[in-house]
């Protein structure tokens, strides 16, 4: 799979961004941006109206040739991603970026090519200076359109793909869509770019395509050639170039164990979630991206758990319309059927900012306006999205759920808005599901000490334990430096899953945990042993969770809680359900005789 090329040049191992899980080998295409040589060239007064059309020409050229990469890439990964390219369309069609093209060509006589040089080099610089990373990666955009312009006044023609035949790892300083959306899917295997960041278009893309990718990896394209060797390891963020042969045979076996791993799971597909003493679970999944359905579909998810419906934010630097809402929300519920969706409302903020500013004090974004805070605060923008969720409800079972609830006058307040909403709705003569149940997510320790305050007024509540572990411990949940400190099972955070579950039990509230955490198999025991019986966990771990509850008893699950919860510290815990999470699946192998 990697070829092995003669060299005297040694292995290396860059550590960067993961972005997109999984592991892949491949040859190496470096893809280069063409060094511009741009000479001063200054138009005589009479060529002036023949320098304009060549710009009108241009700009009309790019406009065609965005537009069809735009569909290439929404046959590829769904119309969502067409966001990213309507964005180049408005910047190509921006009159004041036309207005300062045409004068700097009319008035100061220069070559449409430098006009466009000068002034799209202008505006990169300056978004590429906002501390806000969302508006900084737009640079990138305003280089891709620049790059474009001139492709067409110079004659160039665009970079067309690389014929592929090989298993390929694309490596880049920074890839463009465009760039992405003429590489050919069948061989590309995985991404590595020496710049970028979580919310770059190369990450959004490469989840999108469920491809391992590493972004941020720093300088590496001088010693990389096409054809060299190399490793993406997606889930540790780790690009490794020129493999020695023993990493080769270390990775191509890891690879190996993941395929026969997903060929066990995929017989599961069509069996209940149950555990061996009969008791039946509900898996819903999580998702973020319409395009994620088919893989819920795929694997029998019971519903979609968590909706998160920030990226109509994030793929884009306008504000969505109700539209644009309701038209990602109705392709969900659609295509679910019968099963409930959860659609949560946005959860801005913090490090998924979209294309909101970033107020310039905001020290502590997490402990900041983020979430159902933000939205109380941009009423205009909530209302918009309500008024999509709702409309979505009338095409199937929607339930909304609202994000980092600390108090009870934030969620009267967002229910109030809602009821608000139903009733512009209904004067409008629009058709919803008034009876749509309401939820609010336990994400925040002040939420669990008011459960039972919280329960009377809401249908079901879903424990968000990304949030709650950085809240309880005080550790930043993105904060490399601190990951150590960042543990799931943690008795203090373990202390507030159980008192949610028991309350909302007594209550007789349905309750679900929707953090990462449910999708991890040793804490699985640990979940379904504390009384936890719906599940909301990524796609891709939606059949290793019923592999666990299918091979344990519920009594078995409850004895192992017991003796967790007596434990002291996150490491004897983890320790301790890592060595029965063993002993539950060798015993069903064994069982199943294999
Ligand atoms: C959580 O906090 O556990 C959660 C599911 O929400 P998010 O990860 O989107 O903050
Ligand atoms: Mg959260």
């Amino acid at each position: 799979m990697c070829p092995h090329i003669a060299t005297n040049v040694d292995m290396q191992i860059l550590q960067g961004i993961a972005v997109s899980p999984g592991i892949a080998l491949g040859q190496a295409l470096v893809i280069e941006h063409e060094g511009l040589v741009l000479t001063r060239r200054l138009v005589e007064p009479a060529a002036v109206a023949a320098e304009l059309a060549r710009l009108d020409g241009a700009v009309d050229a790019v406009g065609q040739e965005i537009e069809r990469d735009r569909q290439a890439v929404a046959a590829q990964v769904g119309d969502q991603y067409g966001a990213i390219f309507s964005a180049h369309v408005q910047m190509l069609r921006d009159p004041h970026l036309y207005q300062e093209l045409k004068a700097l060509i009319a008035e100061h006589r220069l070559a449409a090519e430098l006009a466009v040089h000068q002034t799209l080099r202008r505006y990169a610089r300056v978004f590429q200076e906002m501390p806000n990373s969302f508006l900084a990666e737009r640079a990138h955009d305003l280089r891709d359109l620049e790059a474009r312009l001139l492709n067409h006044l110079l004659d160039r023609g665009p970079s067309g793909a690389a014929e592929l035949d090989a298993p390929t790892i694309v490596l880049a300083h920074d890839l463009t869509p465009s760039e992405t959306a003429r590489l050919d899917r069948r061989w590309v295997q995985g991404f590595v770019t020496e710049a970028g960041g979580e919310g770059g278009h190369t990450a959004i893309l490469a989840k999108g395509l469920e491809l391992p990718a590493v972004v941020g990896a720093g300088s590496l394209l001088a010693d990389v050639l096409t054809g060299d060797c190399v490793i993406v390891d997606g889930d540790q963020g780790v690009v490794i170039v020129r493999p020695t042969p023993e990493y080769v045979a270390r990775y191509e076996r890891e690879l190996a164990r993941r395929r026969s791993r997903l060929a066990v799971l995929a017989a599961l597909r069509d069996l209940p979630a149950e555990t061996t003493d009969g008791h039946r679970l509900q898996l819903l999944a999580n998702i973020e991206f319409p395009h994620e359905l088919s893989a819920c579909l795929d694997r029998r998810a019971d519903g979609i758990g968590l909706y998160r419906t920030e990226f109509l934010y994030l793929g884009s630097d306008v504000e969505p319309t109700e539209e644009e809402h309701f038209e990602a929300y109705r392709q969900v519920v659609a295509a679910m059927g019968p099963r409930p969706v959860v659609i949560r409302t946005l959860d801005l903020g913090a490090d998924k900012m979209g294309h909101l500013p970033r107020t310039e004090d905001e020290h502590n974004p997490f402990l900041g306006l983020r979430s159902i805070r933000l939205s109380l605060r941009n009423v205009d923008l909530f209302r918009v999205q309500l008024r999509a969720i709702l409309r979505a409800s009338a095409v199937g079972p929607v339930q909304i759920l609202f994000p980092l609830i600390s108090t009870i006058r934030e969620l009267r307040q967002a229910k109030l808005f809602l009821h608000e909403t139903m009733e512009d709705l209904e004067e409008a003569g629009l058709a919803f599901d008034r009876n749509l149940p309401v939820g609010m997510m336990v994400e925040v320790p002040a939420a669990v000490m008011m459960i039972d305050h919280f329960l009377p007024e809401v249908d079901f509540v879903s424990i968000g334990t990304n949030d709650l572990i950085q809240y309880t411990l005080a550790v930043d949940r993105s904060n490399k430096d601190v990951a150590d400190l960042y543990q799931a099972c943690d008795p203090a955070v373990l202390r507030l899953i159980q008192a949610t579950l028991q309350a909302a039990r007594a209550a007789e509230v349905p309750v679900s945990v929707c953090g990462q955490m449910s999708g991890i198999p040793h804490c699985v025991l640990l979940l379904l042993g504390l009384g936890l019986t719906e599940f909301s966990v990524p796609p891709a771990a939606l059949l290793e969770v019923k592999r666990v509850c299918r091979s344990v008893s519920m009594r078995r699950c409850r004895a192992i809680a017991d003796t967790a919860l007596q434990m002291q510290g996150a490491q004897e815990i983890d320790a301790y359900l890592k060595e029965e999470l063993k002993k539950v699946v060798s015993h069903e192998s064994e069982s199943r005789g294999s």
